[in-house]
């Protein structure tokens, strides 16, 4: 037996989220159908405002609803550092230690020959002009601790250095293979605290 199209497209929907696989779909789907219908209808509408009222911040990439993001628009920062990461998750990890002054600039990935992402891809172009315009006299390179996150690294190291700015890469604390995203705050600031230069 098929089930009838509503829930078909409904799981269909679902199979589209990462990590969510036909049977988890399913569960999913079938759970939304016992949800009372404002719960539901909310959901949709959350859906349907988050895509509607949020957008990429034109200076750094962080996802924002406001352009630019209230990090960009805060003139108390210091304008000499951009922390340079993989997405808007991880600036929220940075922030909640509350160590960190300076600017983002948010990539939106990382290189990956295997998924055919390269620089132009990614948001590079706009972070060698930000470098070009603003007093900026450090980058932190603060990928994840992975083999793309360490190419991405080099190749921003490459692409940088010969403006003079200085390029550092997050050192301890962090372990192979981390994210950026689940790393709790002492080691994020033993990171930062202990970044080296590329
Ligand atoms: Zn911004």
């Amino acid at each position: 037996m098929q089930y009838p199209a509503p829930i078909a497209k409904l799981i269909n929907s679902f199979t589209k989220l990462p990590g969510i696989g036909a049977k988890t779909a399913a569960r999913l789907a079938f759970y939304i159908l016992e949800m009372p219908e404002s719960d539901v209808l909310e959901f949709a509408q959350n859906l349907i405002n988050a895509k509607r009222d949020l957008t990429h911040c034109s200076v750094c990439g962080n996802i924002t609803d406001q352009d630019p993001c209230i990090i960009c628009s805060d003139r108390g920062r210091d304008k000499s550092i951009i922390l340079v990461v993989e997405d808007t998750r991880d600036v929220m990890s940075m922030e909640r230690m509350q160590e960190f002054n300076g600017y983002y600039h948010v990539l939106g990935g990382v290189l990956s020959p295997m998924e055919g992402t390269g620089p132009d891809d990614l948001n590079v172009a706009p972070l060698i002009k930000r470098l070009a315009d603003e007093a900026v006299k450090e980058v932190i390179i603060a990928t994840n601790a992975t083999s793309e996150g360490e190419a991405t690294a080099v190749y921003l190291s490459r692409l940088i250095k010969p403006s003079g700015i200085k390029v550092t890469r997050l050192a301890h604390g962090l372990s192979v293979g981390s994210d950026i995203e689940y790393a709790d705050e002492m080691t994020l600031f033993r990171a930062i605290e202990g970044r080296r230069e590329i």
